[in-house]
């Protein structure tokens, strides 16, 4: 944040605090606070748990990963050439680096609510439109996966949205899965809805699978067989990983 914006979002803060009669005492406290956690002038010398979860956690990775491997990290300094682009949820207990032990420059990643890839649209998703096309077209990744997971919260407000326009960011985002969701309803409407979830946690990645080839150059790279589409699974419940093909009738799935 800009020292600017920074001061103004400050100030901004003490008037809406002081609004309320009584509460100047408390909103003076309140700001020194924030501010004392922010850093002040003093940089990084705040108590607080997160800023000291930073420091302790890149102090490990320099002195435990960084030091220890210069020629990676020199390689790494120079160009990426990873072999995978990764699709997963931004769901803390799922990161791909974690649960797949990916090393920098393996994956180059998108995470997002529920690991939705969205259509091709040049307006509405530009973001991942950018990001499928740099790791196709400039770092020529060889493998698309998408990674779905159990219990995964956006897949549930996908099968729990509510009718009517979306009120809100992810009610809008997780929309794309509909087609999903249909599908699961279809087969297994019958079912309980922690059941119905479970499906659906895996039928958004083949979703996803199929959006990906409304992207021209993905289309390419699958005709040229130099760029191969995977869809995957990670139970943290069970600890298990699923792994699949884009056409399913072809590649059955197998467990890891
Ligand atoms: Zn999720």
């Amino acid at each position: 944040m800009g020292r600017d914006s920074y001061e103004a979002a400050i100030a901004g803060l003490k008037k809406l605090l002081s609004e309320e009669e009584g509460l100047e005492e408390a909103a003076a406290a309140k700001i020194k606070q924030i501010t004392a956690e922010l850093g002040g002038e003093k940089g990084w010398s705040s108590p607080c748990d997160a800023i000291q979860q930073i420091k302790k956690g890149f102090h490990f990775f320099k002195t435990e990963k960084f030091d220890k491997d210069p020629e990676l990290y020199k390689a790494l300094a120079e160009s990426q050439h990873p072999k995978f682009m990764v699709f997963a949820c931004s769901d803390s207990r799922v990161s791909p680096s974690h649960v797949l032990d990916f090393q920098p420059g393996d994956a180059f990643m998108v995470r997002n609510i529920a690991n939705l890839v969205p259509p091709y649209d040049k307006l509405r998703y530009s973001g991942t439109g950018a990001a499928i096309e740099y790791a196709v077209l400039s770092l020529n990744v060889k493998n698309i996966l998408v990674i779905g997971h159990s219990r995964c919260g956006g897949i549930r407000g996908l099968m729990e949205l509510p009718p009517g326009p979306p009120s809100n960011f992810v009610e809008e985002w997780v929309r794309i899965g509909i087609p999903a969701k249909e599908k699961v309803i279809a087969e297994h409407g019958h079912l309980d809805l922690d059941t119905q979830c479970r499906y659906c946690e895996k039928e958004a990645v083949n979703l996803s699978l199929r959006n990906l080839l409304s992207y021209p150059f993905v289309v390419d790279g699958v005709k040229d067989k130099t760029l191969t589409l995977m869809g995957g699974y990670y139970d943290f419940v069970l600890g298990k990983f699923d792994l699949w093909g884009l056409d399913l009738t072809l590649i059955p799935p197998i467990s890891i």
